[in-house]
């Protein structure tokens, strides 16, 4: 039974990880074939209904929801054909989580799950107001449209064109985050985040919050830390991309990703210090879980040059954006 067991184990994570190990190293190039228009279904997470709607006006959608409309043109295209890769990956049911959060449709508009999702009127009263909405929808539909069909693809496969806001100068690979090799999600200089206002943040905590937050998780029930725990915290090891690696807190080594997580850090690029109060303060730099494309990096390079494929050369390493189907 032990035996059976093992290789039920070694099905579901080779049926897991396939997709990440075919991605090995990049550089087929398939025929461009003529785009056929496709319809996607998306879960609306605030509504709770199913939609389905064609993949270009979702992009659209995605595009403005994900992105400030105010950004470059060509970081705008660099956001569309992410985006447009990331719906195309869950269409053909690559890189879906295994969480059982709607199971029935490919996507969510849940930016915490899947990418985020906001039509023009939405972002018009939300975010842009009635003067700049017909500008920055026409920015958006201009990048999606001039970028139609595009994907980006790796050893003739769909990528996971994993994305965030800001990576704090510099990307994390995806072995530091999430532990598993891919070839085109290796850390790499995102020096435009350096230059963003979303760049530092400043997170403080008392003893007695971070126990509260810690021991949330049934996982760290036994968590102790004292009140007065000057010498309770240490950084251990580094990522490659700069980011904590592993942190000694109180009488628990935590992963930076998991301290992350717990504590509701900006990212894993932090300093911790402890003040004459015993209030412990993150200072984080970036925003988000740093692997693939930084938009603030991409609204940098595309600032001083840079065309969207360039950029998602950038930050995806190796990969070959071309037409699907
Ligand atoms: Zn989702």
């Amino acid at each position: 039974m032990k035996k059976l067991i093992t290789v039920e184990i070694a099905f579901v994570l080779a049926i897991v990880l396939i997709p990440f190990l075919m991605s090995k190293s990049c550089g087929t190039v398939s025929e461009d074939k003529t785009y056929v228009d496709i319809k996607i279904k998306v879960w609306m997470h605030e509504e709770q209904k199913v939609s389905e709607m064609d993949l270009e006006e979702y992009i659209k959608g995605v595009v403005a929801a994900e992105m400030p409309a105010s950004f470059e043109a060509e970081a705008l295209k660099a956001q569309a054909v992410a985006a447009r890769t990331y719906a195309v990956a869950r269409l053909l049911g690559l890189y879906t989580p295994k969480d059982g959060y709607h199971t029935d449709t490919p996507i969510c508009t849940d930016p915490a799950h899947c990418q985020g999702y906001k039509t023009k009127e939405q972002m018009t009263e939300i975010h842009w107001g009635k003067r700049a909405a017909n500008r920055y929808w026409k920015k958006i539909a201009e990048a999606v449209e001039e970028t139609k069909g595009l994907v980006i693809t790796c050893n003739g496969e769909i990528a996971n064109p994993v994305y965030h806001s800001n990576a704090g100068g510099k990307t994390e690979s995806a072995l530091d985050v999430w532990g598993t090799p891919v070839s085109y999600l290796i850390s790499v200089p995102s020096k435009g985040d350096l230059y963003s206002p979303t760049l530092d943040n400043k997170h403080e905590f008392t003893p007695d919050e971070i126990r509260e937050k810690i021991k949330s998780d049934p996982d760290y029930a036994d968590f102790a830390l004292s009140d007065n725990p000057k010498d309770e915290i240490e950084i251990i090891d580094y990522t490659d991309g700069g980011g904590v690696k592993t942190l000694r807190l109180g009488n628990k080594e935590f992963k930076g990703t998991e301290i992350r997580k717990l504590l509701s850090l900006k990212s894993t690029k932090f300093t911790v210090s402890i003040n004459d109060e015993n209030m412990i303060c993150f200072l984080t730099k970036g925003s988000g879980h740093g692997v693939g494309m930084s938009q603030w990096g991409a609204n940098y390079l595309a600032m001083n040059g840079g065309t969207y494929i360039e950029i998602l050369e950038h930050y995806y390493n190796g990969i070959i954006v071309k037409k699907y189907r």
